[in-house]
């Protein structure tokens, strides 16, 4: 399913085709030309051959049910993940990639021993969420909110992910509030500063995992690029001009960022930012070992003591080779 070629394929007809289709792929789910009973034959019967409506995946079930993770299969023949969250408010979040593979080289994850293999398309982002639109639509549950903290690093795929995001927050195609669209990044400053000018009001998440500059520096390359001190100050511009509040993510590997004065130090860094942190506790990949929860719960409440708003990620599917970019790396093994 490629929607810039099903795009590309309507450009001759009359400019409420396109409405007629958006309808019947975004809204109704459809997955068979032959059920968009509003469009001619002839032209059903030219889009089943140019423009399949299939997505070739591989659905991995969680043994609690709250986590569905895909391996889709792309035309070129790469694979990628993405992921089902289904809380327990009834929320279901969508974890997309839009990268195969990162070239970002973070020492915890798994996407990035595979380097950069290539950027996606927003058609290719697009079918990871139509492909759970289409599983929750047999229970009458539509996807509710978008991470966009998969594989990869979205803000090297910029235009491509506001590009998305702009479909996803189409009215006559996902309808998906900007207020529930997240974007994550590693730190990227330029890509944080222009996503303070969209007009789009998403979220932004940074992945921080350190409290200092050498500890990052330990899990995170991208920090021997920018300072704390410099992405601290990028970070202030954008909530001075969106007055959004950012999410700072915290994985917590024993030994190297989860003792107290690493709470200590997080707190007075963020202290009086309009901020709130999410701890998560780290799928081990082979190289490090996950904080305890006990270590984790003495973490968060250190940092609360010390003013600071967090909270703590459930773990989603554990079962399934949960980190982002295990199944995939597995799979090109
Ligand atoms: S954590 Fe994110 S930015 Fe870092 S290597 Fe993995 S996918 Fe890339």
């Amino acid at each position: 399913m490629d929607w810039h070629n099903i795009q590309t394929a309507l450009e001759g007809e009359p400019g409420f085709r396109l409405k007629q289709v958006k309808k019947a792929l975004f809204v109704d789910l459809i997955d068979d030309w032959d059920k968009v009973t509003v469009l001619p034959k002839k032209l059903r019967e030219e889009l089943a051959i140019s423009c399949p409506l299939d997505i070739p995946a591989q659905v991995f079930h969680s043994k609690d049910e709250a986590t569905v993770k895909v391996l889709l299969t792309l035309s070129d023949g790469v694979q990628i993940e993405s992921v089902l969250m289904r809380h327990s408010t009834g929320r279901n979040t969508v974890c997309v990639s839009t990268l195969v593979g990162c070239p970002m080289g973070c020492t915890f994850c798994a996407t990035a021993t595979m380097g950069l293999v290539r950027k996606l398309t927003s058609s290719e982002i697009i079918a990871q969420v139509l492909f759970f639109s289409r599983l929750l639509s047999k229970e009458n549950e539509r996807v509710g909110s978008i991470v966009f903290m998969g594989m990869g690093e979205p803000f090297l795929n910029y235009d491509v992910v506001m590009d998305t995001v702009r479909i996803l927050n189409d009215p006559e195609m996902f309808s998906i509030g900007a207020r529930h669209i997240s974007i994550s990044t590693c730190g990227i400053l330029e890509g944080i500063q222009k996503l303070a000018e969209e007009s789009l009001p998403v979220n932004l998440a940074i992945s921080l995992h350190g409290s200092n500059d050498e500890v990052r520096k330990q899990l995170m390359p991208i920090a021997r690029t920018y300072t704390l001190k410099e992405l601290m100050t990028v970070i202030d511009g954008y909530i001075e001009k969106t007055h959004r509040k950012v999410m700072f993510e915290y994985l917590l590997v024993e030994g190297i960022n989860d003792k107290d004065e690493h709470a200590i130090e997080l707190a007075h860094l963020l202290k009086g930012k309009l901020c709130m942190v999410n701890l998560i506790s780290y799928n081990e990949t082979g190289k490090y070992t996950a904080t305890t929860e006990q270590g984790v719960e003495r973490f968060k409440k250190l940092l609360r003591k010390n003013g600071i708003e967090v909270s703590i990620r459930f773990r989603f599917g554990r079962d399934i080779e949960g980190a982002c970019g295990q199944l995939a790396t597995k799979s090109s093994k």
